[in-house]
C-alpha cells in the first residue's frame, strides 16, 4: 500500500470502482476514461510499479496479472473479437498511475 497511490486506494475500498473481476491477487475494474468499448484495468493488489525493476520475486504477481487479463476478456465476451493488452511504462509512454497495471481494450 502506497499512501499517495490512487490504485492502492481503490484496492483498499477508499475510492469506488466499477469492478469486473477480482481474486486474491488482482482487482480488475473499468477505466474511468475508456478508450475502447471495453477498457478494463487489471491491477495487482500489491503496490509495484516498474516492470524493468522486476525480478524472480515478482514472477508470481506478474503471472497473476495475465491470468486476470484472460478472466476479464472472458467476462466481457471479447475473446472471439479480439483485444489488446497494454502496459504503459514511464511518463514518456503515457503512464499516469505508477502502480503496475494492464489495460485490456477491445479491438
Ligand atoms: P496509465 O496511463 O497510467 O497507463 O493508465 C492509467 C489509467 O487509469 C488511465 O487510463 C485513467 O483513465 C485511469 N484512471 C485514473 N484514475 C482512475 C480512477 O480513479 N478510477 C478508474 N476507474 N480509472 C482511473
Ligand atoms: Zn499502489
Amino acid at each position: 500500500m502506497s499512501d499517495d497511490c490512487i490504485f492502492c486506494k481503490i484496492i483498499a475500498g477508499d475510492i469506488p470502482c466499477s469492478r469486473v473481476y477480482e481474486d486474491d491477487h488482482v482487482l480488475a475494474f473499468n477505466d474511468i476514461n475508456p478508450k475502447a468499448r471495453v477498457h478494463v484495468l487489471v491491477v495487482p493488489k500489491v503496490h509495484f510499479d516498474r516492470l524493468h525493476e522486476s525480478d524472480e520475486v515478482e514472477v508470481g504477481m506478474l503471472g497473476r496479472i495475465l491470468v486476470g487479463v484472460g478472466k476479464v476478456a472472458s467476462a466481457n465476451d471479447i475473446t472471439g473479437s479480439g483485444y489488446r493488452v497494454q502496459f504503459n511504462q514511464g511518463r514518456g509512454a503515457g503512464q499516469e498511475v505508477f502502480h503496475l497495471h494492464a489495460h485490456v481494450m477491445s479491438a
